[in-house]
């Protein structure tokens, strides 16, 4: 048997008339950027959120940047980050100017755990970028009582969870600006790179329809040194068609989830499954599990044909680009732990129990 880390064959083929339907209408408009495509997505994914304004941009790290540009956090200020993340989630702090200051998570969710965030605040932290890793929504009301008593923005990185929910409110609409990513791979993606952000603020929504197109408000006058960061008509048109499908294709990500649960739990300690916190939702954007054999369990899931990934190998304090930070080995001891013995295994919509027997047989021989 073979099978691969991720594949759209579950997603794509079973809707390819509606997306080639949503090719041809962008082809015969002949407008490529800045449309009706857009203006209906943004609504469309605002609407699934609950919150009044969405803004499509060029891609995920872009949205992470604008929305803390629209904040006004620039040189000199100071961001709560976790130290378990994607380097995404820093980069967009250190792209404005401003520092990331990390925060370890907790070992059972590997979200950041709020009860190490108030110790990391200082007079120069201006905002808390709540990460909802592996599709699992962060404790966001205890985030959020945070935020208030010491009067921080939250800026959430959602990229990995649309659809989740916490204490039955979506991600995306807790932060004061959210930012998202439609890279192919995610639980909503698009044929390419795109991104979007929400906010339930007008003036912010407004702010960032300028920065991500030059500035400008009317064509060829620009209010301020902005970007160039548009979401295509190509992508905003796939990504309409898709996002209907987004909740149905969360259902078989846990369903996936749940299967390997039942037939990986006989493994006890040898094996740490994913698990869920008491108000958060999971939308299973990854299947992590843990095992002090990852390296050797990697091995010889790759010889029985099974693809994993590593989420992630090297936590961003350890990597050469933040070199400049001064973090050593031990800095942020539980982030290390979880990049040296986590380890993703398949899970998309498609992926049969057929597959997940094979992988999970795999797992415990790999395991032996
Ligand atoms: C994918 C991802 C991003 C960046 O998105 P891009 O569209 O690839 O720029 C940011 N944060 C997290 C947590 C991600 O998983």
């Amino acid at each position: 048997m073979k099978i691969p880390f991720l594949s759209f064959d579950g997603m794509h083929p079973p809707i390819a008339g509606d997306l080639q339907a949503a090719m041809a209408r962008v082809l015969a408009s002949n407008w490529f950027i800045m449309g009706q495509e857009l203006k209906a997505f943004e609504a469309q994914y605002a609407d699934y959120h609950n919150i009044a304004h969405c803004v499509g941009v060029g891609n995920g790290l872009e949205a992470l940047q604008l929305s803390l540009r629209a904040l006004n956090i620039g040189a000199g200020d100071e961001v709560i980050v976790p130290s378990n993340t994607y380097i995404a989630s820093w980069l967009a702090v250190s792209q404005v100017g401003a520092h990331p200051v990390p925060v370890e998570p907790d070992f059972a969710t590997y979200n950041i755990d709020y009860k190490n965030i108030e110790q990391a605040i200082t007079s120069r932290t201006k905002a808390i970028m709540p990460v909802h890793l592996y599709g699992q929504a962060c404790e966001m009301s205890a985030i959020k009582a945070i935020a208030e008593k010491y009067n921080l923005f939250i800026v959430e990185d959602n990229a990995q969870a649309q659809g989740a929910t916490f204490d039955g409110l979506k991600t995306g609409a807790w932060g004061d600006v959210n930012a998202t990513s439609f890279y192919p791979g995610k639980n909503l993606g698009a044929l390419g790179d795109a991104g979007a952000i929400t906010t339930a603020n007008a003036e912010i929504a407004k702010r960032l329809q300028m920065l991500r197109n030059y500035g400008s408000e009317k064509k060829y006058y620009n209010e301020e040194k902005g970007f160039n960061s548009r979401l295509d008509e190509l992508q905003a048109a796939i990504l309409s068609t898709k996002l209907p499908l987004l909740d149905k294709w969360n259902q078989a990500r846990q369903a996936i989830a749940q299967a390997y649960d039942e037939r990986l739990s006989h493994l006890g300690e040898q094996l740490i499954l994913p698990k869920i916190a008491e108000k958060s939702s999971h939308v299973f954007h990854l299947y992590v599990v843990r095992t002090a054999q990852r390296d050797t369990l990697q091995t010889s899931l790759n010889t029985a044909g099974i693809g994993t990934l590593i989420h992630y190998p090297l936590p961003p304090h350890l990597q050469n680009a933040y070199k400049e930070l001064g973090y050593q080995k031990g800095d942020f001891p539980i982030a290390e732990t979880l990049a040296d013995t986590s380890l993703s295994l398949p899970i998309y919509p498609g992926l049969t129990i057929d597959a997940i027997d094979y992988i999970c047989e795999r797992v415990a021989d790999g395991l032996k």
